[in-house]
């Protein structure tokens, strides 16, 4: 396409601490840290509420946050799940038993009461949330954000903080700003595939409708020819509510997340393969009889775009040696969930290998450390990056996108921004055992006995 170019002047906006981009589970952990630690705090969002693929991607059930034994996952997370199911926002009859001690247990939650709890622990936190808020561009050089281009309602506006946190799940602001990046498809030979997220809703019987019965529908389902594309991989539909599940299946193969055509494509595609599995399991799955579909997902389910090179990058060789490090700033388990990239029977057996042979996951009781350097670009003075397009390989990235790591990542995030501005230190300078020692004052669950004041790099 040929290029042109267009000069204009806008409004400048100044003088904030710590500048959140993205309001998913690692913008809004990062900016309510900031925002409790007393920075002044500005988090920008594109849609019109926080929770970002667990609210508009409906994607309504937080992965595994135990290992069995104990929780892993504290602070901002661990308060909002405590808090959900205090408040009766959990999906029926869950509890500690799942989402502190449970071993690869999921966590649904109800969509709105999630969203109007991070409205609430975002204004008590003195965050400045803007709504409907799209990050455009940047003004950036020699490893330093001086600006954001943002662009709503209002028109135009540049604005300057003293630290800058990208959430957007596609490092949008570490792309334009020039910060290195590995693109699904371009770095990679492949992309996971996307899914579009559905509610389906009526009157559901839970008893007779659960993974092994809609496993073995799908069985019946593809040996009669029924859908369009023979997917053998159906991560399936969860309970939210007594009448409502959220459908979590119908892989968009092939879409790259960084060009509008897939991305518009994939949307309409997802829309007519949810319409193809209400028809699957009202036919083939017994207690779904009478299922109707409730509505799509408005965010397109993104599982892969881009990762940044960072100070270091986190391997399957870290998550196989259950490497803990002195800089990490959480710990997890969960197993390398990549989804088959088509839908051949290799690929298929390829996932389910890596899912289910204990030799490539952890068991009961075992953990994984995130270290701090997988967080900051590398070399960047004033940025980081956290949730989904973290630093690391690919099959560690099928463990950590989730959203407990994401949120977990997003909260390390926001407390070094803040130490950053408190102290002068940079991003890829940081004094990493002050950050474990605040984020242990948060709750964080950082059992390393050694510190180090430097972070750990590859
Ligand atoms: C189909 C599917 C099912 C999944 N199931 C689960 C599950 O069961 N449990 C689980 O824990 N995880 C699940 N995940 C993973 C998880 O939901 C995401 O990886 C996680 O939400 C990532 O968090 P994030 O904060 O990095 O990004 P996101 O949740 O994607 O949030 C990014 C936010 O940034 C905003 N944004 C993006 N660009 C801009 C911009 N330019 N300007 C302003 N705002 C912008 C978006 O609107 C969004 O709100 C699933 C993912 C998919 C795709």
């Amino acid at each position: 396409m040929p290029t042109c170019t267009f000069t204009r002047d806008m409004q400048l906006d100044d003088g904030w601490d710590v500048c959140v981009l993205g309001g998913g589970p690692a913008g809004a952990a990062a900016a309510i840290a900031a925002g409790r630690l007393g920075a002044r705090t500005v988090l920008i969002e594109n849609t019109g509420c926080l929770g970002g693929m667990g609210t508009s991607g409906l994607v309504t059930a937080f992965d595994p946050m135990a290992n069995g034994q104990e929780m892993l996952v504290g602070g901002i997370m661990r308060e909002i799940v405590e808090t959900l199911d205090r408040e009766g926002e959990l999906g029926p009859g869950v509890g500690p038993e799942v989402y502190a001690k449970g071993y690869m247990r999921w966590t649904p939650f109800r969509v709105e009461g999630y969203k109007r709890l991070l409205d609430r622990l975002a204004t008590q936190a003195g965050v400045e949330v803007r709504f409907f808020t799209r990050l455009c561009d940047a003004e950036a050089g020699n490893g330093v954000v001086r600006g954001v281009v943002l662009n709503n309602v209002e028109g135009w506006r540049m604005l300057r903080a003293r630290t800058y946190i990208d959430c957007t799940g596609d490092a949008v602001l570490a792309a334009a700003a020039g910060a290195a990046c590995r693109e699904a498809g371009r770095d990679t030979p492949r992309i996971m595939p996307a899914t579009m997220a559905s509610y389906f809703s009526g009157p559901i019987d839970w008893s007779r409708c659960g993974w092994q019965a809609q496993q073995d529908g799908l069985k019946r389902a593809l040996a009669d020819g029924f859908f369009t594309q023979r997917d053998r991989h159906m991560p399936g539909f969860s309970r939210v509510g007594d009448s409502l599940g959220y459908l979590n299946s119908g892989h968009l193969f092939n879409l790259d997340a960084l060009r509008c055509r897939d991305l518009s494509d994939g949307a309409m595609l997802g829309r007519r393969l949810a319409k193809e599995y209400l028809e699957f399991f009202r036919r083939y799955v017994p207690g779904c009889e009478r299922l109707e579909h409730a509505t799509t997902a408005s965010l397109l389910g993104i599982r892969e775009s881009r990762r940044i090179v960072g100070e270091y990058e986190l391997t399957v060789g870290d998550y196989l040696a259950r490497r803990h490090f002195p800089d990490q700033i959480g710990l997890f388990n969960k197993f390398i969930d990549i989804h088959p990239y088509d839908c051949s029977d290799a690929e298929y057996e390829r996932f389910r290998a890596e899912k289910d042979d204990g030799r490539w996951k952890l068991g009961p009781g075992e953990s994984f450390g995130i270290p701090y350097g997988v967080l900051v670009p590398r070399g960047w003075s004033n940025l980081w990056v956290a949730g989904r397009c973290v630093s690391s390989d690919l099959q560690v990235h099928g463990v950590i996108r989730v959203q407990p790591a994401a949120a977990m990542m997003g909260q390390a995030a926001g407390s070094a921004a803040v130490q950053s501005v408190r102290s002068g230190q940079t991003a890829c300078g940081l004094d990493t055992a002050a950050l474990v020692s605040s984020l242990r004052d948060q709750g964080a669950h950082l059992p390393q006995t050694a510190l180090a004041t430097t972070a750990t790099r590859s």
